[in-house]
């Protein structure tokens, strides 16, 4: 069976040029990049190239880079380390309460220590509230940290105005990038963006290699003992073949970022266009226009998700309920209850998210058994 895989925000297969550019780090170049003998310069060239091509994609030095082993460790690097660094300017961090669980539970941990959180509110599209945000900054106030784009429903937040907000404020703003990375043009010197996380598997690298923008001058605690890799900041032996892995996919994805948004906003337009002609009572959620290219998220209304995730397994379609996460979490997406779907339309939630290898053929085969589905299900429970 042919298998049509639509579930690229919650990880991506590696691409061939991405594996041809790691396989010699793991048997040629194979050396630890602190030893001074070719097959450890070999390997130290590989992670200064790589931390070029990450730096050049978002327009940092390549000393801004730290490599990390995922988008969560980014994020918990980022949060508790600015937090730590920065107890003694004060304890308070405002975040949004739609944010990946890897940024939430840092907070919570966070409380657990003495910090302050405010979780802002997000509108019906998962907006961030920005009057909200403007009045819960304090002299207390030392970190803003805001998703710049929703894994679940795709909404891109208003990055550019928080970070203008941040700057004024003399906050250090952090932006969880993990689904934005190459759907989304990042410039964090435009936008103002003092701290960045990523995660390779989201951009066709492999899984397991993640990287955090820090601008120059910023101090953070490191959280993991252990040698003086990545300056002192992240302790172990660098994972030299994923690093390169990240660093080409990154640089490919930014060379093709306008085939490859064109080609995605076409297959999720189509989708949800065709899904919203033929099927009734549904629900687009996320915002409309400021959305991830791949991203469509639709509740169908009296349908259970995860009834028709299996349907649709039986045909070769991979989809999600929510975000991979929180699939087969018994309680409802804290982000579809934030942007207040009620819990049954919540577990009757469908998320689609397109990616390169996607095809327009694809496509047609998802809506029609989509609507075939959704009608048999619908039909079922009458
Ligand atoms: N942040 C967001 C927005 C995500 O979507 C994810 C993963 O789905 C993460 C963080 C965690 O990334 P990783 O799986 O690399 O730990």
């Amino acid at each position: 069976m042919k298998i049509r895989y639509f579930d690229n925000a919650a990880t991506t297969a590696v691409r061939e040029e991405v594996l041809k550019e790691m396989i010699p780090y793991f048997k040629i170049n194979y050396g630890n990049a602190s030893a001074i003998y070719s097959v450890g310069r070999e390997a130290k060239r590989g992670l200064d190239k790589a931390r070029i091509r990450v730096a050049n994609a978002i327009n940092c030095n390549s000393h801004e880079i730290y490599f990390t082993s995922c988008g969560s460790e980014s994020d918990n690097l980022a949060i508790k380390g600015v937090a730590y660094a920065n107890r003694n300017k004060g304890n308070h961090i405002i975040t949004s309460k739609i944010e990946h669980h890897a940024v939430l539970n840092s907070c919570k941990t966070l409380e657990k220590q003495g910090f302050r959180v405010t979780y802002l509110n997000v509108d019906e599209n998962g907006n961030v509230d920005m009057n909200e945000l403007i009045s819960s900054i304090c002299k207390d106030t030392i970190l803003i940290s805001i998703m710049f784009a929703n894994n679940e429903i795709g909404t891109i937040e208003p990055i550019e105005q928080i970070g203008k907000i941040a700057r004024k404020n003399n906050i250090l703003f952090h932006t969880d990038s993990v689904q934005a990375i190459g759907n989304v043009r990042i410039d964090v010197q435009k936008l103002n963006i003092d701290l960045l996380s990523m995660s390779g598997h989201k951009f066709y690298a492999p899984k397991g290699i993640g990287a955090l923008y820090v601008r120059k001058g910023i101090d953070f605690e490191k959280l993991q003992d252990g040698g003086h890799q990545e300056k002192n900041k992240r302790a172990g032996t660098e994972n030299i073949a994923e690093i390169v892995g990240l660093g080409k996919a990154i640089e490919m994805i930014y060379q093709e970022y306008d085939i490859y948004n064109q080609k995605l906003k076409t297959l999720r337009d189509y989708y949800i266009d065709e899904i919203e002609k033929t099927i009734p009572n549904i629900k687009l959620n996320g915002d409309r226009i400021n959305r991830l290219p791949g991203n469509a998220n639709i509740s169908f209304k009296g349908v259970d998700a995860q009834e028709l995730l299996l349907q649709l397994d039986e045909v070769g379609i991979c989809a999600a309920a929510g975000s991979a996460c929180s699939t087969g979490d018994a309680e409802p997406s804290h982000v579809l209850t934030s942007i207040g779907l009620p819990k049954e339309l919540a577990s009757s939630t469908l998320r689609i998210s397109f990616g390169k290898d996607n095809t327009m053929e694809d496509t047609k085969f998802l809506v029609n058994c989509m609507q075939k589905f959704v009608k048999d299900i619908r039909e079922k429970q009458k």
